[in-house]
């Protein structure tokens, strides 16, 4: 079991499995009678909460996921954290949950970073920041009115290379009926779209020996259970049109935004299964997130038949986008969309 809490007095060379390790102080707001009141920094310890609060019954939550650097000379930055706490927003509208201006979410993650400044891994490594807004009301009847009482902290935790060095190519199940979401409700980061998701990766990974879902619902190829999905060759970049079906990803911003800039033509437009599993037979496909950056797929089952993308390997389209985002995430290059702050 991993403990709770564990601090490092200097950054990490090899963090644990991630998500597992927790810095000491977390940054907390709270919300009653209509106001905020914080925030505050706390040490990160279990949380109060009664037994009936809204959030254990009625899935009250939502939560965010960014990661902040130590760049060569020494100073810790955020990558694109105005693009996440706006998400934050998003979400919370489509849950009902209260949430503070963006401003003040914004000042929350950065206070998280300089309370945990220390911890900050070098890169590959980062500080994954995870703001978390929960309905902390005590009231079970409350099943069809939103939560009058709410949390929002922000938790952070030293993070290695998900996958070192691209990692090796994933294995990735079509799934053309179940659904991970539901319509307009796929653009909230909540865990209710991962429990509606769960059963199926389970069912993935124990019956093919699949990494990831791909939830493609009659046909049309949306995105796995974390992850953004992008077809790419050596000229093309192609992907879904962001509509409500699905999570906006800032990483899959960051990369149509790195292709357009190096020459490649950036398609967003709806597509097919067929049409992907065409598509292996030339170029390539990857998953896109904060976590994983963007990862090579290396096969696809559909039917249970299987499909190896290309041949197999990870592909160098996506090796180079790949690190054409965690140069600029290092340091290494110029931050020429003003990305860091
Ligand atoms: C968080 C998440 C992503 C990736 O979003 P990023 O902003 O790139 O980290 C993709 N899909 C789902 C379902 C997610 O929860």
């Amino acid at each position: 079991m991993p403990p709770e809490t564990a601090s490092q007095t200097a950054p990490p060379t090899t963090p644990a499995a991630f998500g597992t390790v927790f810095c000491d102080w977390m940054t907390v707001a709270r919300y009653r009678g209509g106001q905020w009141s914080g925030p505050a920094v706390e040490a990160v310890a279990p949380l109060a909460l009664h037994p009936g609060a809204h959030v254990l019954h009625y899935g009250s939550s939502c939560f965010e996921g960014l990661k902040a650097f130590r760049m060569p000379d020494g100073q810790v930055r955020l990558f694109r954290a105005d693009r996440h706490a706006e998400r934050l927003r998003r979400s919370a509208e489509l849950l009902c949950l209260p949430l503070p201006p963006v401003e003040v979410v914004e000042g929350m993650i950065r206070e998280a970073v300089a309370a945990n400044r220390d911890d900050t891994p070098h890169p590959p490594g980062a500080l994954y920041l995870r703001p978390t807004l929960i309905g902390t009301e005590a009231n079970i009847g409350a099943a069809g009115a939103p939560p009058a009482e709410a949390l929002l902290y922000i938790l952070a935790s030293p993070v290695g290379d998900y996958f070192s060095g691209g990692g090796r190519p994933l294995t990735v199940l079509i799934e053309e009926h179940g659904m991970r979401s539901t319509p307009g409700f796929g653009q909230a980061k909540t865990g209710g779209n991962y429990a509606s998701a769960m059963r199926h990766v389970v069912a993935a990974r124990r019956e093919h020996g699949a990494d990831q879902v791909l939830f493609c619902p009659g046909g049309d190829v949306q995105e796995t259970g974390a992850s953004n999905f992008l077809l790419i060759d050596d000229r093309r970049v192609l992907t879904k049109p962001l509509d409500g079906s699905f999570l906006h990803g800032v990483t899959r911003d960051s990369i149509l935004t790195l292709a357009a800039d190096l020459g490649y033509e950036v398609v967003e437009r709806d597509f097919s299964v067929d049409e992907l599993l065409a598509w292996t037979a030339f170029g390539e496909a990857a998953l896109s997130g904060t976590a994983a950056v963007l990862t090579g797929v290396g096969e696809l089952i559909r039917d249970g038949r299987r499909h190896s993308v290309g041949d197999g390997s990870i592909g160098p389209n996506t090796r180079r986008l790949r690190q054409a985002l965690t140069d600029i995430q290092a340091g290494a290059a110029e931050d020429r969309f003003g990305w860091l702050s």
